[in-house]
């Protein structure tokens, strides 16, 4: 598949998710999802790609990956609580995201734009920012509200 193609290759970054891919037992398979791009799922240990999404650029999925193979290896141990765990996975799609393309990435579909936003929210306000969007974002899904 083009985007772990992308992945592999990322500088820095790219062996490591390389390396834990292919050392595990983790599938990626296409399917539909209602609201997200990706989505891992513990049981099964597969991440799924959200059908409506194939045409966007191998860089774009790349990113999707990098979120979502954090949660696998989240899974293996490195647990967090709900809110770390997709801070986490969302710092790691922004790094992916900005080695693929600098301070100026690419914003014409919904999830380039989605990208590049976290991106820069991250370039202004650190990890702190993100959390905070994260815990605007993901209040039903980790049980905030
Ligand atoms: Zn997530």
């Amino acid at each position: 598949m083009p985007a772990y193609l992308a992945l592999s290759n990322v500088e820095g970054v790219g062996p490591t998710y390389k390396e834990f891919f292919e050392s595990s037992k983790v599938r990626i398979i296409v399917g539909p999802l209602d609201g997200a791009w990706g989505q891992y799922a513990s049981g099964p240990d597969s991440i799924t790609v959200n059908a409506s999404a194939i045409n966007e650029s191998p860089q774009a999925l790349a990113s999707v990956l990098a979120h979502e193979l954090t949660h696998a290896l989240q899974n293996r141990g490195n647990q967090r609580d709900c809110v770390s765990g997709e801070v986490e996975a969302f710092l790691n799609q922004t790094v992916v995201w900005h080695k693929l393309w600098g301070d100026n990435p690419p914003h014409a579909t919904k999830l380039e734009l989605q990208l590049s936003d976290l991106l820069h929210l991250y370039a202004d306000q650190g990890e702190a920012g993100v959390r905070a969007r994260v815990q605007n974002l993901y209040q039903q899904q980790c049980r905030l509200g």
